[in-house]
């Protein structure tokens, strides 16, 4: 029986060009900070990863350290918004505003800096929406930060974050814009200049590159005007930005997977976006709920709420066929609570803890949403049975 992997926005696996990229970079054992011609080489696939992520991203003539490399997307997201909050002098602006169904390594950073002093502003999400009507309403001159998604990891609701930034930017040219795009990179077409992102955070096993490798795009203008500052202080790598020795290894498959997945890529979207129609129109003949945001949507994820089975329960079922889904994040899928992304898109508590999220790449194919959907109908038949 052959595996089926619809646990995308968990993790991906890995691209051929990463693993020879890797394979490569694994012998080159230089510290990119030695001045020598072994520093030098393992300092040219660091640069030759960041040129080729500045050109996915769209950024032109990008500058090296418009480009931080962190440990994962987690780590670019805490820099991002402490790095922000720590830069300025709260008494001229202290009001964060952001959603309320962002990842953790977003809401915890928030709610530590809540316990410091500042105020965060969540914005509703109801149905993958977000509302703007309250945004307007909380957008003054004491906005530090807004801080926003670009896809939600759960429901796949995507956000006009141009309209965000661009609203946000007319009502306090200060404020320092930042998109988590850890879903959204390589899946929907963006640049940060385009939709008026000055930071991006982005990680590299979400789009087939290696785990522990993510990055932080930081503009010309966040540099030139010093609203950034450092979380992780020591020998001064990454400009300063985030001192540690580079994951020369990831790093160099981080680019490659850029450069492999990157290609092709308007093909690569269209086909992704096809099967999840295909998926959904499948999944609809089923005694489920599907969880569908009401505005734009990724390319990549669906959810779909079961018939008072726990998604816990039927994960398992579909794990002994081989079929891998997931109950929700998985950050969160280890946490007993229903997941909050999930009750801030209307589902209720008991809801939340029946939903599955099924999230695709380029490699999968409708043969096999055929297989995972005969599998789902078998469960909730065998799984209905035993509830009674
Ligand atoms: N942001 C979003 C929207 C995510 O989905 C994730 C991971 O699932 C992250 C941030 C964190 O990325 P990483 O796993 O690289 O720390």
């Amino acid at each position: 029986m052959k595996e089926i992997y619809l646990d995308n926005s968990a993790t991906t696996s890995l691209c051929e060009g990463a693993i020879e990229a890797m394979e490569h970079a694994m012998r080159v054992y230089g510290n990119p900070s030695s001045l020598h011609t072994l520093g030098h080489e393992a300092q040219k696939l660091v640069d030759t990863a960041r040129d080729s992520i500045g050109a996915a991203l769209g950024v032109r003539m990008m500058k090296p350290e418009e480009l931080i490399f962190t440990s994962c997307g987690t780590e670019a997201n805490n820099l991002a918004i402490f790095g922000v909050a720590y830069a300025k002098s709260r008494r001229v602006a202290n009001k964060i505003i952001t959603t309320d169904s962002e990842h953790p390594s977003v809401e915890k950073v928030l709610q530590m800096l809540e316990t410091d002093g500042f105020e965060v502003i969540r914005i509703g999400t109801r149905g993958g929406v977000l509302n703007f009507e309250q945004l307007e309403k909380v957008l003054d001159d004491r906005v530090l930060l807004v801080t926003m998604m670009m896809v939600n990891n759960e429901t796949g609701a995507a956000y006009d974050l141009a309209r965000v930034f661009k609203l946000a930017k007319e009502r306090c040219p200060s404020v320092v814009t930042h998109c988590d795009a850890v879903q959204g990179f390589l899946k929907l077409r963006f640049s940060p200049a385009a939709i008026g992102a000055d930071l991006v955070s982005l990680s590299s096993h979400k789009i087939h590159g290696p785990k522990g490798v993510g990055a932080l795009y930081v503009s010309r203008e966040i540099l030139k005007q010093k609203k950034l500052v450092p979380r992780l202080l020591g020998g001064g790598q990454e400009f300063g930005f985030r001192s540690g020795t580079e994951n020369v290894i990831g790093i160099a498959g981080f680019g490659a997977a850029v450069r492999q997945t990157g290609r092709g890529l308007d093909d690569k979207i269209q086909k992704i976006a096809a099967l999840r129609e295909y998926a959904l129109l499948k999944l609809s003949s089923l005694d489920v709920t599907l969880n569908v945001p009401l505005d734009l949507c990724a390319p990549h994820i669906l959810n779909f709420t079961l018939p008072k089975i726990k998604s816990e329960t039927m994960l398992h079922y579909l794990s002994g066929e081989r079929i891998y889904v997931s109950s929700g994040s998985a950050c969160s899928s280890h946490s007993h609570m229903p997941s909050p992304t999930l009750l801030a898109f209307g589902l209720s508590p008991s809801d939340a803890e029946n939903s599955i999220r099924v999230s695709l790449s380029e490699y999968n194919t409708e043969e096999e949403i055929d297989r995972f959907v005969e599998c789902l109908k078998g469960g909730l038949n065998v799984l209905v049975r035993v509830r009674r």
